[in-house]
């Protein structure tokens, strides 16, 4: 049963025309898939629509195609060709009682339109600004333009209405919506009436909210989402400037939505951003317009949500990453199983399948993106098959994810860990900085296995593979993770560097175990993602006068599709961590090493007391190598099948991990499709010639 406490999360809200079943209100948020995935991007809209949440938006919507963001994949409402895969989106997320909203988006001067070849177009003459850094410039709109514009919007509003949606967002937030465009002096350097005030700069908003209530307010909730602070001070549509604005315009849409600055700093991983981060600039806002408002901040904690909704900051709790790890987290917290909430632990993998244009991944939730294509539901899974028992060697996010859905399914369970504790990569890395959040990989599942009366844990059990053969269980998963290599081997060096047995060397496993060196360190990043820059915090707090080399233009690169990548770098930028970007260690010498330039080989010698290597990882698939030698044995000791499975199979993020544990789960036992393609996917249909 629910505790009353939250009995207030369960209010339902009006919204203009509409009402919403309580506050819980999913976001717009990309997912990697939109137009090219849409029945995939539905059934994840679907699925929280059965978790409970009251309102449920789409991805960002390009409403014309004089403005668009290859090649980045949203949703597109273009012509009437758009309409259908909208209809069964919205159609989608009413099944089980949300309400619909769509975000338009008119992405002016972020919108290179790489594919439909237009010229841009925005407030001023710009550059389009852009994560990609197109050559691409935009001309400013005369007044003719801005007449297209609001007559483009109506007809994206009437066609929105027409495909089932309760509420149509106008985005000016993120940098990304042709709104925070004009709004902000930044990018509205005009001179006319569309210029200069603010009053001026918020003419067009005025305008496009009045064209929508005047094509479908009558039924349809018409919400802004605006940008809470720019982050670029005075310049820019500052916190100041925002408050301005909704005291000028308190009843002007029918909710504000408001959400900070640039999308890095709105969707902050956990490692720079706590839950419920930008209450400063939310609140107060509350006071100055009757109408309800939503703001975001990770919010996994009811008793956070409560705060916020009492201390009159919000009126709805926006969530898009806390939907994406766990869609029933409404309907959780309403039934009163608070400790089922799967919570996100704000690493930003989801985002990274918008930002590589693949198809989203959650880390801890493995179901996501595949409701349609693989049929997986986040709560619920097969009965088990014919086997009865799984042995799963390995306590890391992919055993122990395998152990919980297999435990679900009915099997019985055994899960040998050779270490004292759950959690594999996870118990050691979320104790590194910024990371303790992580331990919520280790600790949801933990704590789901602590319920299931058929998975047994056993601790200090390094299992051989005389062990596996002789315990008797049907199956097994061999999910012995992966060690960091200490040869050098990664990218740069396909082979392994020289390196002199003199110098101290370590790798992050020795760091993670508690063996740090002391003195100059020069850290070698060949592996790109987190763990370099990571190190080099933990490093620089404990003292050490750390130089942190990479042979890629950027301190942790990958992490630019993380939306962290900068603020790694301020961070050690802040610690005093030397940066030298685009410096391969060619080898580590006696009290030092050589580095040679990514570009022209030129060398330097950079003297150290101790090398860390962050390069690559090793899979630690002994055991997996040695039952695979025996497999004449297999059926002799009852067995159906042994797997390898997450980074003992190969290295690879925790998602990857937790993935390839599900996947194992869901796949025990069911019938083998040989060759056949194992997800559904949409392909264009060809048009008649
Ligand atoms: P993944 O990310 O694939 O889950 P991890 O490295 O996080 O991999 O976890 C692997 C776990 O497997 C570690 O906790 C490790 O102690 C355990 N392990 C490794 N070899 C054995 C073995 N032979 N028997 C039992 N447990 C093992
Ligand atoms: Fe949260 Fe990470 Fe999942 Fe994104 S991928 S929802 S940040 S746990």
């Amino acid at each position: 049963m629910r505790d009353p406490r939250y009995d207030i999360l369960f209010e339902p809200q009006r919204i203009g025309p509409v009402t919403a079943r309580n506050r819980f209100y999913q976001v717009p948020h990309c997912n990697g898939g939109g137009y090219r995935d849409p029945s995939a991007a539905a059934e994840m809209r679907r699925t929280k629509s059965e978790g409970g949440w009251g309102v449920i938006f789409t991805e960002q919507t390009e409403l014309h195609h004089t403005s668009e963001i290859t090649p980045f994949i949203e949703l597109r409402l273009w012509d009437d060709a758009d309409m259908p895969m909208l209809h069964r989106m919205a159609d989608a997320m009413h099944h089980h009682g949300a309400l619909a909203g769509i975000q338009l988006a008119y992405s002016g001067i972020n919108g290179p339109n790489l594919y439909t070849k237009e010229v841009p177009r925005g407030p001023s003459a710009l550059p389009i600004r852009t994560f990609t850094n197109d050559p691409v410039q935009a001309r400013a709109m005369d007044l003719e333009d801005i007449r297209d514009l609001r007559r483009w919007h109506r007809i994206a509003f009437r066609r929105a209405k027409a495909a089932g949606f309760d509420l149509v967002c106008l985005y000016g937030a993120h940098g990304f919506g042709i709104i925070q465009h004009f709004l902000s002096r930044a990018t509205n350097q005009r001179g006319d009436e569309y210029g200069g005030s603010l009053a001026n700069r918020a003419r067009l908003m005025r305008e496009l909210v009045a064209e929508a209530k005047d094509a479908i307010g009558d039924s349809c909730a018409v919400t802004l989402r605006l940008s809470l602070d720019e982050m670029i001070g005075e310049l820019g549509f500052a916190n100041a400037e925002l408050r301005d604005l909704i005291e000028m315009h308190a009843e002007l849409p029918d909710l504000w939505d408001l959400a900070h600055g640039a999308w890095e700093d709105c969707s902050g991983p956990s490692r720079f951003k706590d839950e419920a981060a930008q209450e400063d600039l939310v609140h107060g806002i509350r006071r100055l317009t009757s109408k309800p408002i939503v703001g975001v901040g990770r919010f996994t904690s009811p008793d956070v949500m409560v705060r916020m909704i009492k201390s009159g900051t919000l009126d709805f709790i926006g969530c898009a990453r806390p939907s994406i790890a766990d869609p029933f987290l409404p309907k959780k917290i309403e039934e009163g199983r608070i400790d089922d909430i799967r919570e996100c632990i704000g690493c930003n993998i989801c985002i990274t399948g918008d930002m590589t244009m693949s198809i989203s991944r959650c880390t801890q939730n493995p179901t996501f993106m595949e409701e349609w294509r693989k049929g997986w539901h986040p709560e619920r899974i097969a009965a088990k098959g014919v086997s009865e028992s799984v042995l799963i060697v390995g306590a890391g996010p992919a055993g122990l994810e395998a152990a919980r859905a297999l435990g679900e399914r009915g099997y019985k369970v055994a899960l040998a860990e050779a270490g004292t504790e759950l959690g594999g990569r996870v118990a050691r890395e979320c104790k590194l900085p910024g990371l303790s959040a992580w331990g919520r990989v280790r600790d949801y599942r933990a704590y789901q296995l602590s319920r299931m009366a058929n998975v047994e844990t056993y601790f200090d059990s390094r299992l051989t593979a005389d062990d596996v053969l002789s315990f008797g269980f049907e199956n097994i998963a061999v999910a012995t993770g992966a060690a960091w290599r200490r040869d050098g081997v990664a990218r740069a060096h396909v082979v392994a560097m020289p390196i002199d047995p003199v110098m101290p060397l370590f790798t992050p496993d020795d760091l993670m175990a508690g063996r740090l060196p002391k003195g100059r360190v020069v850290l070698f990043d060949d592996d790109h993602y987190y763990m370099g820059g990571v190190l080099a915090e933990l490093l620089a707090a404990t003292g050490a006068r750390v130089t942190l080399v990479t042979s890629s233009a950027y301190v942790s690169d990958w992490a630019r599709n993380t939306l962290e990548q900068g603020a790694i770098h301020r961070r050690l930028a802040g610690l005093g961590v030397e940066i030298v970007l685009n410096r391969t260690v060619t080898r580590v010498v006696a009290g030092g090493v050589a580095t040679a330039c990514a570009y022209t080989g030129r060398e330097l010698d950079l003297v150290a007391d101790a090398v860390v290597l962050v390069t690559s990882r090793l899979a630690e698939d002994s055991l997996w190598q040695a039952l695979r030698a025996r497999q004449e044995e297999w059926a002799g000791n009852g067995i159906r099948s042994i797997k390898v499975i997450g980074d003992a199979e190969a290295p690879g993020p925790i998602a990857w991990a937790t993935y390839a544990g599900h996947r194992f789960a869901r796949e025990l036992d069911m019938p083998d499709i040989g060759d056949a393609l194992p997800f559904r996917r949409e392909v264009a249909a060809l048009a008649a010639d």
